[in-house]
């Protein structure tokens, strides 16, 4: 038995849908694409659905449609995958980072509020959450708070109502981050749609894949315009093949990706409920494990889209030690997420220090993500979860 630490779920109606589009002559910029988008308004509930060729992607058409100037502070949280951070970079805005929740890794919007007023104050109130240095770019150029990017960590969504509260007071734009979050949902609502902008991915660990791939909702007419013109190369609606009115990128999504996307997008529920289901064989198998903790819901996820399946490890084991036996033993399992404030380039650009998020920093620390897909077998959840219990025997720290 080889277990992955994920694996993709396609169907024979999947590789038939990309088969029948290699037997067209449109490649790109065909009638696949709008039908991928007409499934996510569907699904959402959203009035614009726009594919791209990543989540990151995405992401970044989100910050320029939210006029996201160099030098504008955006607000997020170091307890993410780094694209959230980057595509703020791109823009030479600062990301101004606020904690995390330690139940469920989200934004805590107590935090965010705090910041927020404080960043209004500027002067001395607003030094406690900027970073230690600054790049030499925007040493002269320090703008006012512009948005906000919460993260739906792990396939639960952000505490929005809050956010949402903070948003509307200072006229802030809100984008969601929702790549690891397709069809969960929050008070009853579609992850995605909780604020001005939400985006998924489409890599293939995620609930659905199309290789590489990503989708913007809004319901904003004038920034779904935008971002249409700059996913391919700035044309504006009525611009001709060599007219750009904007500055724009190559992230169109091809055909194949957005036929395999659609064939996808239309089993979400049956590849939901499998992931659910190995998410309860997982919390099943579990229990009697002491030194892990399960995934923790919160009363507002209405539907938790399961991504991942990450545990947490009592302090008393050594983490790395642990993920070291249970590789060797054939169990692939990773730390999720590694904060993104000490990675070493944002160290050299803006001085943090391990210390600065210590919630951040304890869930990077105690994390490990379990092999998870729609085709695991309760064997071999089984079989990982036995094997994790014999490992932790090795990995007990001595005192
Ligand atoms: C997957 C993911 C993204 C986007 O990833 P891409 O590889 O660019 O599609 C962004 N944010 C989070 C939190 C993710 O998990």
């Amino acid at each position: 038995m080889k277990i992955h630490m994920s694996s993709p779920d396609i169907s024979d109606a999947d590789r038939q849908a990309v088969q029948e589009v290699l037997q067209t002559t449109m490649l790109s910029m065909g009638p696949k694409i709008k039908a991928f988008e007409d499934a996510f308004r569907r699904l959402t509930g959203a009035k614009h659905a726009v594919a791209v060729n990543s989540g990151t992607a995405g992401l970044h058409l989100c910050v320029r449609a939210a006029y996201v100037d160099a030098g504008d502070i955006v607000i997020t949280t170091p307890f993410s995958f780094i694209s959230s951070t980057n595509v703020i970079l791109f823009e030479k805005a600062v990301p101004v980072f606020v904690d995390v929740d330690p139940l469920t890794g989200n934004m805590d919007p107590d935090l965010l509020a705090e910041a927020v007023e404080d960043l209004s104050l500027g002067g001395e109130a607003a030094r406690r959450w900027l970073p230690r240095t600054l790049p030499p770019v925007n040493q002269n150029l320090l703008g006012d708070v512009r948005a906000i990017l919460p993260i739906d960590v792990f396939g639960q969504p952000a505490d929005y109502d809050a956010v949402n509260a903070v948003a509307s007071q200072y006229d802030l734009a809100v984008i969601e981050d929702s790549c690891e979050a397709l069809g969960g949902e929050y008070k009853g609502h579609a992850a995605g749609t909780l604020g001005d902008y939400g985006v998924f991915a489409f890599y293939p660990n995620k609930q659905i894949t199309t290789g590489e791939g990503g989708m913007i909702v809004t319901d904003d007419d004038q920034a779904a315009d935008f971002m249409r013109a700059l996913r391919n190369q700035g044309r504006a609606p009525g611009d001709t093949w060599l007219q750009h009115t904007h500055l724009g990128y190559n992230y169109r999504l091809d055909e194949m990706s957005a036929a395999l996307g659609l064939s996808q997008i239309q089993r979400l529920e049956e590849l939901l409920r499998k992931r659910a289901r190995v998410a309860d064989w997982y919390a099943q198998y579990l229990t009697d494990i002491e030194e892990v903790t399960p995934p923790q819901l919160v009363e507002s996820t209405t539907r938790v889209s399961w991504f991942v399946y990450v545990i947490r490890i009592d302090e008393n084991i050594d983490r790395d030690r642990l993920a070291q036996v249970l590789i060797e033993e054939g169990v692939p399992v990773r730390p999720y997420f590694a904060p993104i404030h000490i990675q070493p380039y944002m160290v050299k650009m803006f001085g943090y220090q391990r210390g600065d998020y210590p919630v951040t920093e304890d869930l990077g620390d105690r994390s490990l993500a379990l092999p998870f897909s729609s085709r695991m077998i309760e064997e071999e959840v089984v079989t990982v979860c036995q094997r994790i219990a014999d490992a932790l025997v090795k990995a007990e720290k001595l005192e």
